[in-house]
């Protein structure tokens, strides 16, 4: 009898649905919600979901999951949900093309705040014509939070353009020419000393809310920020204070506490920010599926399977 794997995702199905077929030959995948014309037991056959922006309830309509695969590096969709059984495996993507998207995207970011482009276009919107002393990339001190599978990409390669990089992560690290911070009592020293702050955290119950007004006050005067983690760590209201203030410099901000972001609010226009609607590092259909397949396998298997997501942790 066919094995069965259900995918769950709003959008681009198609694209996805063919690529994770090609990759998992062994198994007939369907989209969910499935077609008409199947019989109930089906749901009881579906071994495996993969999804995105899983809606409420739907892991409980297949009673015999083995694992869920989460087409993403973030899992907050998916960890302490009441209709996942807590004994399912979550298994996340690790990379799979998104660090090289992340990298682009965060040293666009911090090559803004270095030459100034962001200071430039609010002068050019003035009319100003004001030329700044030029800055080296190995006087720019840039803060990584998150040195993850992604996170820790980004740290390496800003300082392989030569930023003077500090990173913070749960646990100790070691990155060649990245000065690394771990725990609690490593936070603000990070803080303390990063011009530009990137964050590349993954949501959970410690991280939420983490840079709120306190910690934001903390970053050097003129400092920038940006948020590719995830909206729920970064108050907003906390961000405007400090830009309006001119305790800091600039935003660059691509995920939000509520997306789409809603019309009426402020960052939308404020002239300090700019944004980006998630975009940050996208989920490839290719390669994910390819690294499905093989944690798939290696499941099965019963091997190590990197991405396993400890449910305690929240990541
Ligand atoms: P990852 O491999 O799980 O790495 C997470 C990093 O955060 C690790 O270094 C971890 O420390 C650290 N961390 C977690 N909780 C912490 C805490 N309480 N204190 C200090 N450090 C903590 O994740 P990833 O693949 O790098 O992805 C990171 C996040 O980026 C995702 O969860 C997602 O939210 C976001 N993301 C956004 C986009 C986008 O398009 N905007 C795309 C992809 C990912 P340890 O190393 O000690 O475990």
């Amino acid at each position: 009898m066919t094995r069965l794997v259900a995918l769950v995702i709003g959008d681009a199905t198609a694209a996805w649905h063919e690529a994770l077929q090609r990759a998992l030959p062994g198994f007939e995948v369907r989209v969910w919600p499935f077609a008409t014309g199947l019989r109930a037991d089906d749901l009881d056959r579906v071994e495996y979901l993969i999804g995105w922006v899983p809606p409420a309830g739907v892991f409980a309509a297949f009673p015999a999951l083995k694992a869920v695969f989460p087409l993403g590096a973030g899992v907050d969709r998916f960890v302490g949900r009441a209709d996942l059984p807590p004994h399912i495996p979550i298994i996340r993507l690790t990379d799979a093309g998104m660090a090289r998207q992340m990298i682009d995207y965060v040293l666009y970011g911090v090559l803004r705040h270095q030459r100034a482009m962001d200071v430039y276009q609010q002068q050019q919107g003035a009319g100003q014509w004001w030329p700044l002393p030029p800055r080296s990339a190995a006087s720019t001190t840039v803060g990584v939070l998150g040195l993850g599978e992604i996170g820790g990409q980004v740290a390496a390669a800003l300082a392989g353009q030569g930023y003077d990089v500090a990173g913070w992560s749960r646990s100790a690290k070691t990155l060649p020419d990245v000065a690394c911070w771990h725990g609690a009592d490593g936070l603000d020293p990070v803080l303390a000393r990063s011009e530009v702050l990137v964050n590349i955290l993954p949501s959970t119950p410690e991280t939420r809310g983490l840079l709120n007004a306190e910690r934001l006050a903390r970053l050097p005067v003129g400092a920038s920020v940006i948020n590719v983690g995830r909206g729920d760590q970064l108050d907003l209201t906390a961000l405007i204070e400090g830009l309006d203030s001119g305790h800091l410099r600039s935003a660059l901000l691509d995920v939000f506490p509520v997306e789409p972001l809603p019309p009426e609010h402020p960052v939308w226009r404020h002239p300090k920010v700019s944004l980006t609607p998630h975009v940050a590092a996208d989920s490839l259909p290719e390669p994910a599926a390819a690294q499905i397949a093989d944690k798939l396998r290696r499941f099965e298997a019963g091997e190590t399977v990197a991405g396993l997501v400890i449910p305690a942790r929240g990541y």
